[in-house]
Parts: C-alpha cells; structure tokens; sequence
C-alpha cells in the first residue's frame, strides 16, 4: 500500500476542510504525511497529581480538579481569563490568553475536570496557562499509558484539529491500512544496524508500547532520516569534486606577492595563514573550490578573502566581494582600497546607491575585464552585470543571503563556475554544518588577532542607568567612543521607533553638555544620510553611535569600546554575540553592557547568563540551538531543510548524526553513484527524497 499517494481527505473523520488546514499548517496531504506528523512529547497518563504535589520543576501533569471564579481580568494586550482550580490539597491558577470567547462555554462549576498541562511560575504562585481540560468522567480512556502530544497550530485548534484529533486521524490510518508499511532501507542494513522495520516503527512512534520500543522506533526514524541526508550531501559533495571544473588558480604571481611582502599591515594570524593555505591549494585543483569560512567576529577574514582575490588576479581572472548591507559594503571597499594602495589593481564599488552615471562606466569595465575588483550588494547580482571572466566571489556574511541569490552568481561566469568563498560571523554549530554544509569545505579561523583583551560582559538594570552612563562617560573621557544599539525588530514598527527616538534623546540629554557629539543611523533612513551618520563616527567626530541593527554585522571601528545594548532581551543570542563583536577590536579593554528592564524571563535571563559567562562563538550557538532549537536558527529558514527534518532533532541527536554520516560515507565509499544492487534501495530513496531539493544543493 503505497502510504504516500493516500490522500488524507478520504480518510473517515477528516472531510475537505480539516483536510485544507492540515496542508496549509502542517504541509500533511497524504497518510505518509501525517504518520511523520511525530508527537513531540509523550506524557504518562497513568499518574494524576494532587496540587500540592505540583511545582514548576514538572514538565507535563493532570490533575483532578473543580473550577471557581472564572472571570476576564486586564485589558488590552494582557487581557485574559483566569479561575481556580482546586483540589482538596490545594488551588492552582488557570490562565487563557486566547479563545476567551468560548471558554465560559465550556467549563462548568458543578464539574470535576481531569487538568492536563505544564504548571509555571508567575509571581509566585504556581499556574497553568492554555491547559486541556476534559470532563473527568468522561476521560476514563485517556488515563492509560504513554500519550503522545502533537504539535499544532491556532489555526489547527479552531478546526478541531487538536492533539487529541490528530492522534485519532493516525489511529484511523493504521486501522485502513491492509498491509504493512514498506520498507524504506534494504533488509542488510536493517540487519546489521538492529534498526527496527518501518512498520513497527511508526506505529510505537504514535502508540508506543513501552519507553523501550519507544527509544527503538525514534531510533530508527533519526537514524534513518539523518542517513538519507548525509547520502545525498556526501554523494553531491564526491560529484563536484569529481566532475565539476573550476577555474585553474595555478600560480602564485605579483599582485599576492607583492601584497604579501611590502603592504601587509600586520603579520597574519597562523589560523589566517592555515586558511590561505587551503584555499590556495583547493583553487589550484582544476576543480570548483566551494567553501565556508568560519571565524568570529573580528578574526580578520576580510584580509583572508582579499588575499584570495589578489590569488584571482595574478591568474588572469577578476573577483567580487558582495555584503549583504550598503554600510558594510561601502566599509570593505575603504578597507580593500587602503590595503591595497600602491598596488596597481582597479577596485570599484557597486550598490544600489550608486549614481547611474558612475555605473555605466563600472558595468563596461567588469564586461572589458579591466576592472580587476568589484565589490558590492545585492546590485552585482543584476543581469546587467557581466563580467569578462570572474574567477573567484566571495559572500561575506552569507547568512544573510538566500540560496537563489548565490546561485546567481555561479552564472557570471559562463565557461566555469568561480569558486565560491562564504564568510561567516556567525558560528553554526557543527551539527548544523554537517547538515546544512554537509557538501562544503570548512576553513575556519580559530585564533583572534593578537593584543585583543577579552570583552567584559555585564548586565545591569534600567533604574541603574545613571551608573552605566556614568561609566559610558568616563571611558569616553579617554578617548574612546561608544554604540548604544536599541532593539527594532521590524523596520516597520512604531513603537521601536518612540523607543529610539526618546532613548537617542535621553543620551544626548545627559552627553551633548559634557562635550560629547551623538550620531544615529537606523534602517529607515536614506542610504546617503545613514552613510553620513556612520563617517561622522568613523572619524570620531560623534562619540556615541546610537543605532538599531543596521550595524549588527562587519562595522569596524577599533576605537569604539563599549556596546550598551537596550532592551536587550529583545534580541537573540547570536545577535547579541554579533552586536558585541564590534567592540574588542583595539587593544583597549572593552566592555559590552546588557541593559534590561527590572522584570526578565526566564530564557532572557539564560541568555544573559550564557552572554556574561562566555566570549566564545561557538559555545554560544551551541547554546542559542539548544535554547531555540534547530528551526530557528539565523541562516537556516532559507535552506529548507533543517525545518524539513520531521524526526531528528539537531540541538539533540548529534550522535545519531555522526553515526548516520560515517555510515553514509563508508557507503559511498566503495560505490559512489550507488550502482550497485545491494545499494539500489538507498538510490530509489535519494530520487524520491530529494526531487525538488537537488538544484540548489550544488550551490553553497
Ligand atoms: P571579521 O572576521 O569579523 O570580518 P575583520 O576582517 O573585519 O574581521 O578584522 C577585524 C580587525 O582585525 C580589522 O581591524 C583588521 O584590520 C584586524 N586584523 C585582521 N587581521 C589581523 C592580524 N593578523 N593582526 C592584527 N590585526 C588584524
Ligand atoms: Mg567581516
């Protein structure tokens, strides 16, 4: 029975509509679908707690209890209903801050209710928030065993889709089907790594008999998930290696040497040199170089990359840079033309402010191949811009683009793909890599150039403000200059925008009579007036940056010290790591100030703890996807991917992971295009799996 062609709308209990949501919230359109559709959490009915028993410290609990004083209380944004629940050991809180329309309906005073959810703390005392109630005569089935919870949605909810309905629908599901489930690993592999089959598989997954046969059945979905995408990243990987060309970088000429010898303002770092070194070598293959570079904030990869560049050149081909925002743009191009004065090598700049008339002549020079460096936005990716013959791009802070955007570039150069260099600040952690890079090369620097002390974090509470001011103005008095970022989390919003403003105001209110000169920049301003903004603070004309955002990623001003950042539990852990990364760049201690208001939550406040407790990186993403999880993470939206994986975990399974890749490789090892007939399952998989996916995969 072919599990992925059943539709689900034909399925007893499921009908057109709830079908139109499932697709829409879920992606679920066939049995295959939904039976992937894996719980995310298993709570053990068996046991019902007495409310005294309760603590915050509990995941999941039920409770036997009685309803009093429903009623509607706050207004506006905190408006919500709250009752008691009580037992005779003790009362809880119950909150609702959605639905408030129908919950009077349904909850009755003169009834026992089996309370199902996760008890936290507020204020003090204890409460359940959205908890599932059900009347508890009539409940008598759900205390059995292991139940599983589905993830749902709003949406879901008001359909009457509900975790309860859902486990119904698969319950439906297994009850049509008249045969097992196919298998999708050949029957040695099953073997020989003890995975259970499919069938069984799934179904513990939904219904699990035991913890055991629980642990077994996830077991072997991870695995095999992970497997599958480690085979099909492991085996594009041989593929480019093997057969793509790429632009011959044979020789080592001038414009490096030259550079290397008489205008490199600084010895490298041993990690720089260990890097160039690779990228030397892997350009010099015959073959397409396709790499991340990995580095943290103020590691020094710009002087890496442009090294690459000069390694271009004196074989003959150009090369671009391209930054995901005008001011970084604009900041590599000084960078880049100051490195490079006395070299004679033709640099331009190329972004969306670039005034019509200077662009023409740009256009001309990179199709006549006379302009050797270009370096950009978003602009280098229009068609009007060909080159004569690119040999090398370079993505700086490739999170920030998608995938099409740097296929685009592989296209500029019509003979052989460029080799591709992608830069990133922001650490991923490895079992990201593996799964989003799997089919790159990794260079990563590893070492901060020396004489950088380390940065010291602090947090302090908003009534403290004149303290930290006072501290701000001291280190100002020395010299040196100073970002205050605020928070904005879309351009649009009003109010961040009242909070920029009266918070800009208040800085100068307390700096302008002390003698010290204010700028602010902020996304919605004009690139001109920001770019005016962001000099006046380059060249110490303003003291203090008062920004948003904007200049979260590659800004480079050694002088600045401190980073007070506002609100900052408005921001995510990498940007706050990024944030902090324009500070520690002189050789002047610098200081990153976590502001926040008296009342924090709990995950702001780990990751306050995590910011103040560490500097490094990759510890941090680390911890940013163990707090997040995989889905959110910055750079992996785009790919698709990773919020496509239905059972694996990557905040958690690195260890399947390892297994599953070492597995996929020793595979592909001894039959790389997987033709052999013990391998022909695993190449009927891949087909289907990775259809659509294929494409971009080549694409770093
Ligand atoms: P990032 O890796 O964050 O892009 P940058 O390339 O902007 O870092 O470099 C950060 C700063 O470190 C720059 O001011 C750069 O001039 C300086 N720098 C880079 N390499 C070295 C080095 N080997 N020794 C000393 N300073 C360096
Ligand atoms: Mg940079």
């Amino acid at each position: 029975m072919e599990i992925a062609n059943l539709d689900i709308k034909f399925l007893s209990g499921v009908g057109n509509r709830k079908a139109m949501v499932l697709e829409e919230e879920i992606g679920v359109k066939t049995y295959e679908d939904m039976l992937y559709h894996i719980p995310y959490r298993y709570v053990d009915r068996s046991k019902i707690y007495r409310i005294a028993e309760l603590s915050e410290r509990l995941p999941y609990v039920q409770i036997k209890a009685r309803i009093r004083n429903l009623k509607t209380v706050g207004n506006g944004k905190s408006l919500r209903m709250t009752a008691i629940a009580f037992d005779e050991s003790g009362e809880l809180e119950l909150v609702w801050f959605k639905g408030l329309k129908y919950i009077p309906s349904q909850i009755a005073t003169d009834k026992e209710y089996l309370i199902f959810g996760q008890p936290s703390l507020f204020s003090h005392r204890l409460n359940i928030v959205h908890p599932e109630m059900d009347d508890f005569e009539k409940s008598s089935q759900l205390l059995v065993g292991l139940q599983s919870l589905y993830p749902t949605t709003e949406k879901m909810k008001k359909a009457f889709l509900s975790s309860k309905t859902l486990h119904k629908i698969v319950e439906t599901i297994f009850s049509t089907l008249t045969g097992k489930i196919p298998e999708t690993l050949p029957a040695w592999f099953i073997q020989e790594h003890k995975l259970m089959y499919l069938h069984d598989a799934l179904y513990n997954v939904h219904f699990p008999g035991s913890d055991e046969l629980l642990r077994t059945a996830m077991y072997r979905l991870k695995f095999e998930e992970l497997f599958y995408i480690q085979l099909n990243i492991l085996k594009m990987k041989y593929r480019r290696k093997t057969f793509f060309k790429g632009c011959l970088f044979e020789k080592v000429g001038s414009y490096f040497n030259d550079f290397y010898t008489h205008h490199l303002p600084f010895p490298l770092t041993n990690a720089q040199k260990r890097v160039i070194k690779e990228l030397r070598q892997d350009c010099g293959t015959g073959r397409q170089m396709n790499r991340l570079l990995q580095g943290d904030v103020g590691s020094g990869k710009t002087l890496v990359s442009l090294m690459a560049m000069l390694l271009a050149l004196d074989n003959g081909y150009q090369a671009c840079m391209m930054a995901p925002t005008e001011i970084l743009a604009n900041q590599h191009f000084t960078t880049i033309t100051e490195l490079l004065k006395g070299l004679n090598v033709n640099v331009a700049l190329l972004t969306g402010s670039t005034k019509k008339k200077e662009r023409t002549p740009i256009h001309e020079q990179l199709n006549d191949g006379s302009l050797q460096i270009i370096i950009g936005t978003h602009a280098l990716l229009e068609d009007v811009v060909t080159f004569k013959n690119i040999g090398l791009v370079v993505v700086d802070e490739q999170h920030r683009f998608g995938v099409a955007q740097r296929a685009k570039m592989w296209q500029k150069n019509e003979q052989t793909p460029p080799h591709i260099l992608v830069m990133t600040a922001t650490p991923i952690p490895r079992t990201l890599a593996m799964t989003l890079y799997g089919d790159l090369d990794v260079s990563v620097i590893d070492e901060l150039p020396p004489g950088r002390k380390p940065i010291t974090t602090l947090h302090s509470y908003e009534r403290e403000r004149e303290k930290v001011f006072k501290f701000i103005e001291q280190e100002l008095q020395k010299g040196r200059q100073a970002y205050i970022v605020f928070p904005l989390i879309s351009e649009s919003e009003k109010v961040d925008y009242q909070n920029l403003e009266v918070g800009c105001d208040r800085v100068r209110q307390y700096f302008t009579p002390r003698g010290f000169e204010t700028a602010m920049v902020h996304g919605k301003m004009k690139a001109i007036d920001k770019d005016n903004e962001m000099q006046r603070f380059v060249k110490n004309e303003a003291q203090i940056l008062v920004s948003t955002t904007v200049i979260e990623v590659g800004v480079n001003v050694p002088n600045a010290c401190i980073m007070l950042i506002e609100s900052s539990d408005r921001f995510g852990l990498s940007q706050l790591h990024q944030l902090r990364g324009r500070v520690g760049r002189g050789a002047d201690q610098s200081f990153c100030i976590l502001m926040t208001s008296f009342k924090v939550s709990a995950e702001s406040r780990q990751r306050i703890d995590i910011m103040t407790g560490t500097n490094d990186g990759f510890e941090i993403a680390e911890a940013d996807l163990k707090l997040r999880g995989p889905g959110d993470m910055e750079g992996t939206q785009q790919s698709g991917l990773v919020c496509n994986l239905k059972v694996a975990n990557l905040a958690k399974d690195g260890l399947i992971l390892n297994e599953a890749s070492k597995t996929a490789a020793a595979i592909l090892q001894n039959d790389p295009e997987l033709n052999n007939e013990k391998n022909t399952t695993f190449a009927e998989q891949l087909k289907r799996f990775f259809k659509t996916k294929l494409n971009w995969r080549f694409i770093s």
